[in-house]
């Protein structure tokens, strides 16, 4: 830009849960059209794909024999069992985006986001909330997605979730779409801002 050298930045964790529905797929989908860097994990999971899902975008999915065989050997840095399925994170392919100074971002659950505070000891973890559960059932059906029985899985679970929100560090609403937007990219971009993801910064601008 000006001729300055490319500073070394420390990649970012950006992880989000938020009970099935809420709508944090339609966001994380947004995020990454505006922010083509930021990387995204793909997660292993046993759950089928779904209508329009490709093997290894939305997921990497395997068989329960693959996935304990990941699980057993280390690879994954968090899992869980979430509506019957197990789903957990790639290990190395987080390390390895991180090492390149990526920002990684992250779909998982509660359960997930808790271990994986452990994992990394970083880490931006924001909750999304459904304006309500009268409007969380509503964003489910109309997504056309599950049966009766997953439906209500879901729902209990969500409320299981809301529950533990307050292990989170950055709670965000999604009612209006846009505003909810607007307030996850926000928090996306203070995060790039901490000390902590500029190391040796003051010591490059003092030399220069
Ligand atoms: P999640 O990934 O959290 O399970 P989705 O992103 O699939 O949820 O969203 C569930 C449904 O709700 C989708 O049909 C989506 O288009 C819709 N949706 C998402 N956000 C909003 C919003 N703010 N207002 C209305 N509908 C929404
Ligand atoms: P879905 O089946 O709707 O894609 O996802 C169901 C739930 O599993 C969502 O809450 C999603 O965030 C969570 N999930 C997806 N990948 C992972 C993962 O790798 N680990 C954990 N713990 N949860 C995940």
């Amino acid at each position: 830009m000006d001729g300055e050298p490319e500073r070394s930045r420390q990649g970012i964790l950006l992880v989000i849960s938020a009970p099935s529905g809420t709508g944090k797929s339609t966001l994380i989908n947004r995020l990454r059209v505006e922010f083509p860097r930021l990387a995204f994990s793909v997660s292993y999971t046993t759950r089928a794909p779904r209508a329009g899902e490709l093997n290894g975008r939305e997921y990497h999915f395997v068989d329960s024999e693959t996935f304990n065989g990941l699980r057993d050997s280390g690879k994954l840095a968090e899992w869980a069992e979430v509506h019957g399925n197990f789903y957990g994170t790639s290990r190395p392919a987080v390390q390895a985006m991180l090492d390149q100074g990526r920002d990684v971002l992250f779909d998982i659950d509660v359960q997930g986001s808790r271990q994986l505070r452990q994992a990394f000891a970083q880490g931006a973890f924001i909750f999304l909330f459904p304006p309500s559960m009268r409007v969380l059932e509503q964003r489910l059906r109309g997504r056309g997605t599950e049966t009766e029985e997953s439906l209500a899985k879901r729902m209990a679970n969500a409320r299981r979730e809301l529950e533990q929100a307050d292990f989170f560090d950055y709670w965000i609403v999604n009612d209006d779409l846009d505003r909810a937007y607007q307030n996850l990219r926000g928090v996306y971009q203070a995060e790039g801002l901490r000390k902590s993801c500029n190391p040796g910064l003051v010591e490059q601008i003092l030399a220069g």
